[in-house]
């Protein structure tokens, strides 16, 4: 396939073996670094994989996100969401108020809640419990994607619970699914410096593996373009893929890029200003390249990545394109410049633009309607 191109020789050694199987770390660490037409080799050896594992739909669905609250006792670097609670625009919905958002997305066509909020001090597992349950109580057939591998690990030790424990209070009060956040970079040099008191990487680790031994699927993510270096990230890569090969537990994978204008660390001078396009844009091929058909699905982020670029991400091994979204607030609060909703007929006709497959899906990917 490459024979003929004009690039590096172990480049091209390394692509043509890509079309068959997952790449190693080492491939992966050299593939971060290539320049110029090496680059678009790659991007069409990730194009070609994604076309083999999962053909040519693009997928999205209808979901809402709710923050309950912005109030966090954590300290992470990058976050520009959290707030202290006398800050003026502090927040804390009530459980009510919490519902009637809910309620007023579920009307409007929401079929999965992503549910998260920060580390506040009277939240805790049965808190939790109670979203969990009026929120099923007046929109009975959604699905609710909640609580991150942090909150559950904090929510737990504030009720006194095992996270096996609380994972079982929360699936009976109606928890679906669980976002795979807080797993930043899954390396503690980089952890010390970007969120301290956050879980290090075997807490992230044992935690996210519980949730899936459990029977609660969750999201994958990686949050990029701050401190790390890219080996640090192919380590973070590996780190999934390997959970995945014994569990089986991820549905997707979200590469986040760095909203850094506002994150804390880069105004203190001690971060990088978030990626370049091309990085962006590497870090897509490379996590197809390196996933092939342990992890299938590979989402762009609208949101944070704005739609001409997350169009240009398909191209480069994504197949999802996330959501509709009717609320989002922390990429908002980041400094994301793209809105925080949108409607099905712009995602579709963003996938047609590059004649693929519009098609929605719910959060398993288990039902996927061509539209
Ligand atoms: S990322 Fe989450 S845990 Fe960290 S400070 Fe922000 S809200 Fe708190």
């Amino acid at each position: 396939m490459f024979r003929n191109w004009n690039i590096e020789k172990k480049t091209k050694d390394i692509l043509e073996d890509s079309l068959d199987s997952p790449i190693s770390n080492e491939d992966a660490i050299y593939l971060m670094e290539v320049k110029g037409l090496d680059i678009n080799a790659l991007i069409l050896a990730a194009d070609l994989v994604r076309k083999n594992i999962v053909g040519d739909k693009v997928t999205f669905l209808k979901n809402w996100n709710i923050n309950f609250t912005n109030i966090c006792t954590s300290t992470c670097g990058f976050c520009a969401f959290k707030r202290n609670k006398e800050d003026k625009d502090a927040f804390f919905l009530s459980i009510d108020e919490l519902a009637d958002i809910a309620k007023k997305a579920y009307d409007n066509g929401a079929k999965e809640f992503c549910i998260q909020g920060g580390l506040h001090e009277n939240v805790d597992v049965y808190f939790y419990e109670d979203i969990l349950k009026k929120v099923k109580e007046v929109c009975p057939d959604v699905h609710i994607h909640a609580f991150s591998p942090m909150e559950l690990y904090y929510g737990s030790k504030k009720a006194e619970l095992s996270l096996e424990e609380s994972l079982k209070i929360l699936k009976n009060a109606g928890l679906g699914t669980t976002p795979g956040t807080a797993a930043e970079i899954l390396n503690d040099d980089v952890r010390k410096i970007i969120c301290p008191t956050k879980l290090n990487t075997e807490e992230w680790k044992e935690v996210i593996t519980t949730i899936h031994e459990n029977g609660i699927k969750t999201t994958a993510t990686m949050m990029y373009g701050h401190v790390e270096s890219s080996k640090n990230r192919v380590e973070h890569l590996d780190i999934i893929r390997e959970i995945q090969k014994e569990t089986d537990g991820f549905t997707e994978f979200v590469p986040l890029t760095f909203m850094y204008k506002k994150a804390p660390i880069f105004l203190k001078g001690k971060s990088n200003p978030g990626t370049s396009g091309t990085e962006d844009l590497k870090v897509y091929a490379i996590s197809r390249l390196m996933f092939h058909n342990d992890l299938k699905n590979i989402q762009t982020s609208w949101v944070k990545l704005g739609f001409k670029f997350s169009q240009v991400c398909l191209l480069a091994g994504a197949n999802d394109l996330g959501g509709t979204l009717g609320e989002e607030n922390i990429s908002k609060s980041a400094g994301a410049e793209y809105g925080s909703k949108t409607e099905v007929n712009n995602l579709k006709q963003l996938i047609e633009n590059i004649g693929r497959i519009p098609a929605l899906r719910d959060t398993l990917y288990e039902n996927i309607d061509i539209i």
